[in-house]
């Protein structure tokens, strides 16, 4: 490598693609905030890359993507060898080029973030396979041989997609159901479309289709079609069913008028978005749907400081809500969602106000007049190491509000046609499966206590991340094939 290319981080400095600007965002509109690089701005920001000889970005990517190498090749323009390469590891790279918190994962541990600015990561990865598709590139399964096996994968999301792309480059037919009717999972209905538009999820099922994958949507298993059908007629099943249980804060007046739950509320706005429903009917296989209020000119308060309350806090502003407050319990260091997430949200003009939990959600006549707030401190960290929140004596005080938006987050449960299969779960609702020692033990990486059934994503480790649901259901795919072909 010359002298120019290695120190091509000290000339050019990182940078984004450019973004939709402001006073678009806050009137409405719902296209993805983040444009595209042309090949040029790809090239540079590639060129950017140390190759520092231990990359730690790769190690932090929960799939460990090959990112120096597509790195090199992006600055050679050899896309469709970078487009493969990426799927090496990634059946949605796109998906986590525009979704993924970079921040804390791969970027967050470039070297040159100490200083100089992280390599654009993310940006890259979705250009090369935007860039890719777009020249007709898809992936090339022409020496995979059919084994005749066949696995039913229940749920679209993506540990369900990530295991039926591995099963499909393993000669194994795989057959997903899902109770919706578009795949995507929370992708689909949840992630709003300016932070990924739902087009990039059509074309990412013409992929997989053309890779052999069957999709059978609008199916709910255990209501449609029962478990033991699918015992009996494939030869293994995954489930990648997410994390759909809300938290329940318990809060009084949480029925109150105008009190919405944050996941209806993103799935149904997304419908309206996309046209589907402008009319607020009942969305299919989503039996809590409701009715939207109107938010132009409201007063709108967050409740929860996790990605689900930043995607509901920036809804708002694009609702037309006149003021939009985001109230956490914690303080910024300690908030859950992205801190690139946040940084968009307060440009977009939203409020946040630190340490401060709810105590009760006030109204008159059943409709919403506010939230009475404690402010809080820090205390000692919990189980999982985060730090509680202790409420002050004497600091409570009013949040006006005409809207009130409860964004706790979710868990996973077992369903009763599951665990009449000998599927254990957790105390907190978590499919329970064998972990990497598993093999030590005589069973195999992400089964179930049911040895035909294998689990990963969300259903398996709670809420979290796109990009870690698609590592699980990768893994699961491999102990798949393993059992069915070793
Ligand atoms: C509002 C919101 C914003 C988010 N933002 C981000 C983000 O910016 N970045 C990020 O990385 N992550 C984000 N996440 C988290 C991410 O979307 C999830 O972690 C990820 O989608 C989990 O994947 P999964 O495949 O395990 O589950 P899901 O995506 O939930 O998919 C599960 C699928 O299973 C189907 N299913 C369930 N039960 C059945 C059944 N009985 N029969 C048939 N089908 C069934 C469901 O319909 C669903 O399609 C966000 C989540 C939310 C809610
Ligand atoms: S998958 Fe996510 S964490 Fe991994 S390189 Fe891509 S953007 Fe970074």
């Amino acid at each position: 490598m010359s002298r120019k290319q290695v120190f091509q981080f000290l000339e050019l400095p990182r940078q984004m693609p450019q973004r939709i600007p402001l006073e678009l965002r806050t009137n409405g509109d719902w296209g993805e905030m983040y444009g595209k690089f042309a090949l040029p701005e790809a090239q540079h920001q590639a060129g950017r890359c140390l190759d520092c000889g231990n990359p730690y970005c790769s190690w932090k990517c929960p799939v460990h993507n090959a990112i120096p190498q597509w790195l090199q090749l992006v600055q050679e323009n050899r896309i469709e060898e970078a487009a493969a390469l990426c799927h090496t590891t990634n059946p949605l790279p796109e998906m986590c080029g525009r979704v993924c918190p970079q921040d804390r994962l791969c970027e967050g541990s470039c070297t040159l973030e100490d200083g100089f600015g992280a390599v654009t990561i993310g940006a890259v990865e979705k250009y090369i396979v935007d860039a890719a598709l777009e020249k007709g590139w898809r992936p090339d399964l022409s020496e995979v041989v059919a084994t005749g096996r066949r696995v039913a994968v229940i749920g679209a999301g993506p540990a369900g997609l990530a295991c039926a792309d591995v099963l499909a480059r393993n000669g194994i037919h795989a057959v997903v159901f899902d109770r919706y009717e578009q795949i995507g999972g929370l992708m689909q209905f949840g992630i709003p479309s300016f932070k990924l538009e739902k087009s990039i999820i059509a074309r990412r099922r013409e992929v997989l289709e053309g890779m052999g994958v069957e999709f059978r949507l609008g199916v709910e298993i255990g209501k449609d079609l029962g478990i033991e059908d699918l015992l009996a007629d494939y030869d293994a099943v995954f489930l990648g069913t997410g994390a759909y249980r809300y938290t329940d804060g318990g809060l009084p007046g949480q029925d109150l008028k105008n009190v919405l739950p944050a996941l209806p509320f993103l799935v149904q706005n997304g419908r309206i978005v996309g046209g589907n429903d402008p009319w607020g009917r009942p969305i299919a296989g989503w039996e809590d749907t409701i009715q939207l209020p109107d938010m132009a000119g409201k007063r709108v308060v967050v409740l929860g400081g996790g990605d689900t309350g930043m995607d509901c806090v920036r809804s708002a502003i694009r609702l037309g809500a006149a003021k939009v407050t985001c109230a956490y319990r914690r303080d910024e260091a300690n908030m859950p969602g992205s801190a690139r997430e946040v940084a968009n949200a307060r440009e977009e003009g939203v409020r946040f106000l630190f340490n401060r939990a709810p105590l009760a959600i006030e109204g008159e006549d059943d409709l919403v007049t506010g939230v009475r707030v404690v402010e809080t401190r820090l205390g000692e960290p919990d189980a999982r190491g985060r730090r509680s929140a202790v409420p002050i004596e004497g600091s409570e005080s009013l949040l006006e509000a005409d809207i009130v938006i409860i964004a706790f987050g979710f868990s996973p449960t077992v369903p009763e046609w599951l665990a009449a299969q000998g599927v254990q779960g957790s105390p907190n609702g978590r499919i329970v499966v064998s972990g990497s020692l598993a093999e030590e033990e005589g069973r195999l990486p992400f089964q179930t206590t049911n040895p035909k059934l294998f689990a990963g994503g969300d259903a398996v480790r709670g809420a979290d991340l796109v990009v870690t649901a698609v590592a699980e259901g990768r893994d699961a795919a491999g102990s798949i094939a393993r059992m069915l072909l070793d």
